[in-house]
């Protein structure tokens, strides 16, 4: 508390991510980062663009990249907003497009920045429980009727959902993006490219649907910092408008060369997505055996309890084994490891501990 503080700082919650410990021979679990790194073509890109062109400013309207992604998912550039890792993006989105007199509505368990953001920009929220088996109910996002509390202003949820790694289904997207043509749905899909499928196909269809995408999971360039958001041309228009307002530079040259590789290097890409999978159905069989109820993933990570012993206790004698996960103490999910895919060999390890703390 200072007295040079606004009103408004002195009210915040500020956002806590996992951490980044410096720790020697760390199996590092815990922030949901990919375990192996991003194309070699991004990277050859990046050392390319550290010449002379850093005395200059970058394309302020990041033209190339919006125009690879366009191509990428067959939408015109101007449905194509970038910012400076998708937090970034959402924050722009909480201020142009989910602040309204109606609540915002997301589920009670999510991503947990999503209150921070309507704590800064001051929006109305809803938190929704999700189901006893944490998936999110199609039918509590639809309007009850007209009048006060009975429809969202916006809606935004996780899909798959973090840090349940729930899935929901495309169809069960829409019926929520269609029976609410008067709110913005904000389908955050930071972690989808580990076998969810996408709601960037319906944009075309629905002006009310923005869909948010990170280069920090999939594409392994989290130290980069590269989100974006596709949407109808108004909607984009609306992050534009705030983001002009902000910072006009928020991707440096680095990060433009290295996200436009990244996209244009579609084969590592899907090579990279389908070895997490493959790694990932191992650990959920292994975890099984060891008495864990793991949910169904569609991430690259999973949520798992184990009927007999605390999540916090767990996570502290990984932690003395120097393997980091995240817990959460939050009300119904505190038994709950979260458990980021690690390389083949990580995973053995903490599978490996995991039967040694158990049988203690
Ligand atoms: N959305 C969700 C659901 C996340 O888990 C994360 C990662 N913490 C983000 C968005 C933000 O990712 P980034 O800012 O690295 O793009």
């Amino acid at each position: 508390m200072s007295r040079y503080w606004s009103a408004v700082v002195n009210g915040l919650t500020p956002y806590v991510p996992g951490e980044q410990p410096k720790i020697d021979n760390l199996v590092k679990l815990n922030t949901n980062e990919h375990p192996y790194g991003p194309s070699p073509k991004a990277l050859a890109a990046i050392r390319e663009a550290t010449g002379d062109g850093l005395r200059l400013y970058p394309d302020p309207n990041a033209d190339a990249l919006k125009s690879a992604l366009a191509q990428r998912f067959g939408v015109q550039a101007k449905q194509v907003f970038v910012g400076n890792g998708s937090d970034e993006v959402l924050a722009h989105a909480f201020q142009a497009l989910l602040k309204h007199e109606r609540e915002l509505w997301f589920p009670d368990i999510s991503y947990s920045f999503y209150p921070v953001y309507c704590g800064l920009y001051g929006v109305a929220q809803r938190q929704i429980p999700l189901a006893d088996d944490f998936t999110i109910r199609v039918e509590d996002y639809l309007p009850q009727g007209d009048g006060p509390g009975e429809k969202a202003g916006a809606i935004i949820f996780p899909n798959p959902n973090a840090p349940t790694g729930r899935l929901l289904a495309l169809e069960a997207v829409e019926r929520i993006v269609a029976a609410n043509p008067d709110a913005v749905v904000l389908v955050d899909e930071a972690y989808v490219d580990f076998g969810g499928e996408s709601a960037i196909a319906l944009v075309d269809q629905y002006p009310n649907l923005l869909v948010v995408h990170t280069f920090s999971k999939s594409r392994s360039l989290a130290g980069l910092r590269v989100g974006y958001a596709i949407g109808h041309p108004e909607l984009i228009e609306g992050l534009e408008r705030v983001k002009n307002s902000f910072n006009s530079y928020p991707l440096d040259r680095l990060a433009l060369a290295g996200a436009v590789a990244s996209v244009e290097d579609e084969a590592f890409f899907q090579a990279s997505c389908q070895q997490v999978i493959a790694t990932r159905e191992t650990l959920v069989a292994q975890l099984q055996q060891l008495g864990f109820e793991v949910l169904p993933s569609g991430a690259n990570f999973v949520f798992a309890r184990h009927p007999a012993r605390d999540g916090a206790e767990l996570a502290a004698a990984l932690r003395a084994r120097a393997i980091i996960v995240r817990h959460f103490k939050a009300a119904r999910i505190d038994q709950f490891l979260r458990i980021t895919i690690g390389t083949d060999s990580q995973c053995a390890t903490l599978v490996q501990a995991l039967g040694e703390i158990l049988a203690d």
